[in-house]
């Protein structure tokens, strides 16, 4: 002879209460064939649920053996345990414990979703047993939306849904009216004689005797045992195990994703509650995003305005400082300076200044000009646009020639509508050709400037050898801060004082990254600070959703969900509500973005791919973080204690 299905000898369950210790199950010895239909009667508190609990795996006892076919069930683990309700039981409840945010089908696939039954084959295999159990037409309901009859039939279907070798009804018609009752009873025959082992677990004794086999229980002791009905042999259950089912990998993918959309579909259900849920997430990412994308913004236009101004460049003046009044009248910069700066290897350019006022005219137009005796290649240092002609070029100051660049609102004012290139003006007492016009320097007000050799200013207009700044280009990959010493010294010994004063504009670019540097570490600072918060309002959250929905966390274990699929779909949904809170905070610095941040406006912003993607990352960790004790939680719950909360 096999091993019986269910072999029990000498089982205990005692609970402690307070100060009271409870004996719910006191010695209980029994043995189950597979294939018999049995019911278990007795009066309420006598111990029939905790029996029911210990047999299908959700409860272990205290003391005594349980064999399910030859194997010691008291020896499992948690997760052993978790792939016996799955693989082999089947649980019908009093009251149905469906998931009220699913639909029928829904709610029938959720104990294969655990067997990672491949999401097709489940939804097929769902309406199969739906339509087998007369629901056919109610597959999208909602179970509020069916009545406690059909309800019951939904919870049977899911108890078929892996297979259901050994189906365990506590009270399985106790809710509903005699007709739908009887109805119930019905399938759980069919069911029977299809090969199924039923227990069921009632105090009517009408239902009992529908059985083959009654059990009666008193105060956790059996008192009866009798067959009403010849033991009917049905034929033998056949697993049917034609369901594919997906490798380890693609099971989690599908967890991770129904978790997600079961995360999304209870955020629908509750929308206000997940809006301010997300709140502080949705605040904290558009701050960070929007604030990076500020800071990012301000850098980039300093540094193009430092590029304007010219890469590595040294300036000397007169005087010992900005604003020393004897700078004006000082005139320590020479030409010679200018020259002997060229010999050295470190100099790639010079380009002096001589800056002169004269007056300009042309026929019989006549206005004072600011009169710049430059290098050829001033403008490009200078950032300044050529917007018509050409700039005279080394040979020109070489030779002193008498060629100008004027800007834009001085050709104006003397040419007017007429073109000035090739025309000759009197610049002073000097005749010079106009060779090119420059843009207005932006914001540079009606300033009339004209740009000539500053080998013609000095010999030509101001009749002086003295410069009045002397612009420095210094040589690929020269130290700059050494550059200035060594020029600093090299004057020092042509004028034998310290007569000029030196800004090296590097110092203003580390300058500026060692403020931006600080800024980011400030803005992380920040940003760390309100994801915090943010983080702590989905912990709250979470940790509420937990109580809320423990009937539904029971429920999940009960048709074989393992402690990590419960922590897998709590972290899960607190991920997703930082993710859906970061996608809102994106969104809501982009759009402060098209408000505010015009190219060139008072707040310029350039949003990087890089801010954004680390914005959502940190929004994952962050649920990832606050969401695990929550999850933790929920992995933990005892599954009766779970599934007899209110
Ligand atoms: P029945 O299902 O036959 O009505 P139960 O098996 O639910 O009875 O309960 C048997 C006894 O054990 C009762 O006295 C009940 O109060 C007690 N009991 C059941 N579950 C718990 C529990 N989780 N904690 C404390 N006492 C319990
Ligand atoms: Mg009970």
């Amino acid at each position: 002879m096999t091993a019986p299905l269910i072999e029990i000898v000498g089982l205990t369950r005692t609970f402690h209460l307070g100060g009271e210790t409870v004996t719910a199950l006191d010695g209980v010895d029994l043995s189950i064939e597979a294939g018999e239909m049995i019911a278990i009667v007795g009066a309420s508190g006598s111990g029939k649920s905790t029996l029911m609990n210990i047999l299908g795996c959700l409860d272990r006892p205290d003391g005594g053996v349980f064999r399910l076919a030859g194997q010691e069930v008291s020896t499992l683990s948690q997760d052993e345990l978790a792939r016996l309700r799955r693989r082999r039981f089947g649980f019908i409840f009093q009251r149905y414990h469906l998931m009220s945010n699913l639909t029928a089908a829904g709610n029938v696939e959720v104990p294969a979703i655990y067997a990672g039954t491949q999401s097709s084959a489940r939804r097929k295999r769902s309406e199969v047993l739906l339509s087998r159990l007369g629901l056919k037409e109610r597959l999208n309901y909602q179970p509020n939306k069916l009545s406690g009859g059909q309800q019951q039939r939904v919870s049977i279907a899911r108890a078929l849904m892996n297979g259901g070798e050994i189906i365990l009804a506590d009270e399985p018609t106790g809710a509903l009216d005699a007709r739908s009752g009887e109805a119930v009873m019905e399938i759980l025959k069919e069911l029977h004689a299809d090969g199924h082992t039923v227990i069921i677990v009632t105090h009517d004794m009408a239902v009992a005797e529908q059985a083959g086999r009654v059990i009666e229980i008193r105060q956790g002791r059996i008192v009866a045992d009798r067959r009403t009905n010849a033991f009917a042999s049905p034929q033998p259950y056949q697993r049917d195990d034609e369901v594919s089912h997906v490798t380890s990998m693609a099971s989690l993918r599908q967890s991770v994703a129904n978790a997600a959309a079961m995360a999304l579909r209870s955020m629908a259900a509750q929308p206000l509650r997940a809006a301010l849920t997300m709140l502080g997430i949705v605040i904290g990412i558009a701050a960070v995003v929007a604030v990076v994308a500020l800071g990012d913004g301000s850098q980039q236009r300093v540094l193009t305005q430092m590029e304007e101004l010219g890469a590595s460049t040294i300036e000397i003046y007169p005087g010992r400082d900005w604003g020393d009044e004897a700078s004006a009248t000082i005139r320590s910069l020479s030409v010679g300076d200018a020259q002997a700066l060229m010999a050295q290897p470190y100099v790639s350019a010079v380009s002096p200044m001589v800056a002169s006022s004269a007056r300009a005219r042309y026929l019989n137009k006549a206005v004072n000009v600011s009169v710049n005796g430059v290098g050829a290649d001033h403008l490009a240092v200078r950032g300044r646009k050529l917007e018509e002609g050409r700039m005279f070029d080394v040979a020109a100051v070489e030779q002193l020639a008498t060629d100008a660049v004027i800007d834009r609102n001085t050709a104006r004012r003397l040419f007017g509508s007429e073109n000035p290139l090739g025309q000759s003006i009197m610049v002073g007492r000097v005749p010079v050709t106009i060779i090119g016009i420059a843009a207005q320097t932006p914001g540079g007000g009606q300033n009339l400037e004209i740009f000539m050799p500053y080998t013609s200013v000095a010999a030509r207009i101001s009749g002086s050898n003295r410069l009045d700044q002397l612009i420095v280009k210094l040589a690929d990959k020269v130290d700059s801060a050494q550059a200035e010493r060594a020029i600093d010294r090299m004057l020092q010994e042509r004028h034998g004082t310290k007569d000029f004063f030196i800004f090296n504009n590097d110092q203003m670019r580390k300058a500026i990254e060692k403020t931006s540097r600080t800024m980011t570490s400030l803005i992380t600072a920040v940003a760390a600070i309100a994801l915090l918060v943010g983080g702590i309002g989905v912990m709250n959250i979470m940790l509420v959703s937990v109580t809320e929905r423990t009937k539904e966390i029971g429920l999940r274990m009960a048709v074989g969900a393992r402690q990590s699929d419960i922590m897998l779909q709590f972290l899960v949904e607190a991920t997703v509500i930082c993710m859906a809170g970061a996608a809102a905070g994106v969104g809501l610095a982009l759009t402060a973005g098209l408000l505010f941040g015009h190219q060139g406006g008072d707040f310029p912003m350039v949003f990087s791919i890089q801010s954004i993607v680390l914005a959502c990352a940190a929004a994952t960790l962050v649920g990832l973080t606050f969401g695990f004790f929550p999850a933790r939680n929920a992995a933990r719950l005892d599954p009766v204690d779970a599934l007899s909360r209110d």
